[in-house]
């Protein structure tokens, strides 16, 4: 029985590596500055693994930005618009793959960027070209072995295999398929291999999550084949093969027959597997298994008693020799040091585990399971007490908030009348123009409102002050939106932090962390907000400052609320119960909310789920229980107001092609989208669908500071008009402005309601 896992957090304890990279692209410290510090938190990770008692520990999990951007140039897979960079700087050319570059005579854009499986984390999609090549570019891997060994300790390079390299890239070009490019691939992969065991390198850890996805015939033989031609080339390389988040699924049958010393299996998000696997002929004994029994996507102590059962179920069939203990995955998506929290409720603190306090999981539980285990037996009492304490804490249960979960009802989730009659109702209720015109919520979060907050929180601020400045930046902008001639307004969202982070502080159920940050992309950290118990609202959240903002005005107002699947997934949630629930008692909360704002006079309302397609499974056969529970917790949110009431949602960075028929059944009065930057492309699964409801495809890319010409908007709004029925249609940004400044934004809004205007006067003139 051995302890190992497959990564650990690299930002560093307090974000180091956050602040110097952020430094050094501001040109603050110099390049010798940047990798010390990226050379002290490998260092740190290291000997704190080595202290603690860990026996195989990993390296290469390091990186300056992403680790499939580290496989990119690990391979030479740069490019071709970054090829004369490369020639002078290393560093220049890594961050300017990573976040574009421009200079003197070099303009180059990023790679794209997207989420890592059904994490928060983001990589850099690999770019391929036609008559790609690959090279053994960057020797990062071998370094840092060797990095490691100058500190005493040997260790397990990581990369992420050569299959799921491929798979998640993108052909830059057609005429040829990714997967193809393997047998070029492959031999770099030789080469690098042969390279760390002339080192004396035993162990390297693959990592193919691809596995956990549903792949075809043609992929699953990739795998095959890669396992078998490494180990034919290398009989003596020990391959820890990892693949996370999912089970292997029909994956299973192939992974077991491969020449792989050990096969990693995530017992968290797959813990039946191990019984599959016991059970099929095709497991050879012989082959070890690593059980990711600690959970390396939430924040919560392990079960040591339902751990070491699973334990002594594997190690009847298999000799604990060939058996380690880890963690689901890669520690990279937990935050790193429970220690440093000092204003979590000593209470709620007893009940959490961070990488560090995972680490200390994984070795007790390798030395419970030892034969001779007498001393450390008081570990075993401590965390039974622990989860003991937690499941009976008055805390976590509120005996009303599960009642209404008990009591709910399917007319709960459901408007009183149909579309077609409540957009009649609305139409009477609101007398909006034709085109109608509004935002997505937030106007710029500009320094001087962020300031206001954080003097607020510090006490420099009374809250009469800081309110004050609020209700003024308020009625400036609404204002500034009569001015312009906006149809439906908003107050700005200038009180909120973040859109999760706000409502998380007002519910019940929910505690925040002063350090418990996890990499979101390159130098991006979130903090995540906890949400350890029953989900209830005491007092209405956000009614204050809308009811104001529409005092303000004759125009309709829209509330503005973040809904329960977007709390939901941009939370570490309970692991005590399922998700649907957890998302259904947030849904009842922001449902009271949505009542409440109705009840002061606000006619139309936002629920934001920009979230709901990234919670999809990554398997396709569980999406349909995820959709049905994620949609029917929305409706849920939106169903308790008259058929007068409009109920707006929004949603942004999706593909909804597959899933548009579970968004039509959100049935949301009106839909915000993202679309402009794809020219409407995002357009094609609402028109296809032919979706019943009004929908607002953005015309304005808040992502850059460009801003968009009147002919540009009105493009693409007779792209809009040629495939939608005009009654439908609105006209907005993309998505929220909270990340522009004024200037530009005024000039945008100018241009979409100038562009709705003249719309519709061809409108008039047509008839
Ligand atoms: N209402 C939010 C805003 O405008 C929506 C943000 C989002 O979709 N991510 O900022
Ligand atoms: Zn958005």
């Amino acid at each position: 029985m051995k302890s190992t896992i497959l990564g650990y957090p690299r930002i560093g304890n307090k974000r180091e590596l956050k602040k110097a990279c952020e430094a050094f692209w501001a040109g603050k410290i110099d390049e010798t500055a940047l990798l010390q510090t990226g050379a002290e938190i490998k260092k740190q990770n290291w000997l704190l693994q080595e202290e603690l008692g860990l026996d195989l520990i990993p390296s290469n999990d390091f990186s300056f930005y992403d680790q499939v951007l580290d496989t990119c140039l690990m391979v030479g897979c740069i490019p071709t618009r970054y090829k004369n960079i490369a020639e002078n700087n290393f560093l220049e050319l890594y961050f300017a793959m990573a976040r574009g570059l421009q200079k003197e005579d070099i303009d180059v854009t990023a790679m794209e960027m997207t989420k890592w499986f059904d994490t928060n984390y983001h990589y850099i999609v690999p770019e391929f070209e036609k008559g790609q090549t690959f090279e053994f570019f960057s020797k990062k891997i071998i370094n840092e072995y060797t990095e490691a060994l100058e500190l005493g300790v040997k260790t397990k390079p990581v990369l992420v295999g050569p299959v799921t390299f491929l798979l998640l890239g993108k052909e830059k070009e057609a005429g040829f398929h990714r997967l193809d490019l393997l047998s070029e691939l492959l031999p770099v992969y030789l080469e690098i291999i042969q390279e760390l065991t002339n080192l004396g390198v035993e162990y390297i850890q693959f990592d193919e999550p691809c596995l956990a996805l549903n792949l075809n015939y043609k992929e699953q033989q990739a795998i095959k084949s890669t396992y078998e031609q490494i180990n034919t080339k290398f009989p003596k390389l020990k391959i820890y093969l990892a693949n996370y988040f999912d089970c292997y699924g029909d994956n299973l049958e192939i992974a077991l027959q491969l020449p792989v010393d050990t096969l990693h299996l995530d017992l968290v998000r797959c813990p039946l597997q191990l019984d599959d696997i016991l059970e099929s002929k095709h497991f050879n004994p012989s082959t070890k298994l690593s059980l990711g029994l600690i959970n390396g996507r939430n924040v919560w102590k392990n079960n040591f008693e339902a751990s070491l059962k699973i334990i002594e179920k594997a190690s009847s069939k298999i000799p604990l020799d060939n058996l380690w203990i880890s963690a689901s995955c890669s520690l990279l998506h937990t935050p790193y040091d429970l220690d440093l929290e000092t204003n979590l409720p000593s209470e709620i603190k007893q009940w959490l585990a961070f990488a560090k306090q995972k680490l200390n999981e994984i070795i007790a539980l390798k030395n419970l399971s030892l034969p001779e285990n007498d001393a450390y037996l008081f570990l075993f009492e401590e965390n039974k007490l622990a989860n003991l304490t937690r499941k009976k804490s008055k805390l976590i249960h509120n005996q009303n908030v599960k009642e209404r979960i008990a009591n709910l009802e399917d007319s709960d989730s459901h408007r009183a009348s149909n579309f077609k009659v409540r957009q009649t109702k609305q139409k009477h209720a609101l007398n909006l123009p034709l085109y109608p015109t509004t935002t997505i919520g937030s106007f710029p979060q500009t320094k001087e409102v962020r300031s206001w907050r954080l003097k607020h929180k510090k006490g420099l601020l009374s809250q009469t002050e800081y309110d004050a400045l609020i209700a003024k930046e308020i009625e400036a902008s609404i204002h500034f939106q009569e001015d312009i001639g906006l149809d439906v307004l908003v107050h700005g969202e200038f009180e909120r932090n973040d859109m999760v982070e706000y409502f998380g502080e007002k519910l019940n159920g929910f505690v925040f962390s002063d350090f418990g940050w996890v990499q979101s992309y390159g130098s991006r950290c979130v903090k995540p907000p906890i949400l350890f118990g029953d989900v209830s609202r005491n007092k209405p959240m956000t009614v204050k400052w809308s009811s104001y903002a529409q005092s303000l005005t004759n125009k309709p107002l829209k509330g503005m609320l973040t809904g329960p699947v977007t709390i939901l997934q941009w939370s570490f949630v309970r692991d005590d119960q399922p998700r649907k629930i957890t998302c259904n008692q947030i849904a009842l909360a922001i449902r009271d909310e949505v009542v409440d704002l109705e009840k002061h006079g606000l006619k139309v309302i936002q629920i934001d789920e920009p979230a709901i397609r990234e919670g999809l499974p990554l398997r396709k056969e569980d999406w349909a229980n995820y959709l049905n529970w994620a949609v029917k917790a929305f409706r849920i949110s939106a169903s308790g107001v008259k058929d007068e009431t409009q109920i707006h949602t929004h949603m942004c960075y999706s593909e909804f092609n597959d899933i548009i028929a579970s968004i039509a059944d959100m049935d949301a009065d009106v839909i915000t989208i993202e679309t402009s930057r794809s020219e409407m492309e995002l357009l094609d699964a609402f028109v296809n669908f032919k979706y019943p409801n009004e929908i607002g495809p953005g015309v304005y890319d808040i992502h850059s500071p460009r801003v968009p010409t009147l002919d540009e908007i009105e493009q693409l709004l007779i792209k809009a008009k040629n495939v939608l029925p005009k009654e439908h249609i609105w006209v907005n940004p993309d998505c929220g402005l909270k990340t522009r400044n004024w200037p530009e934004t005024k000039k945008a809004l100018e241009n979409i309601v100038k562009a709705a205007n003249n719309l519709r006067k061809l409108e008039t003139e047509l008839v």
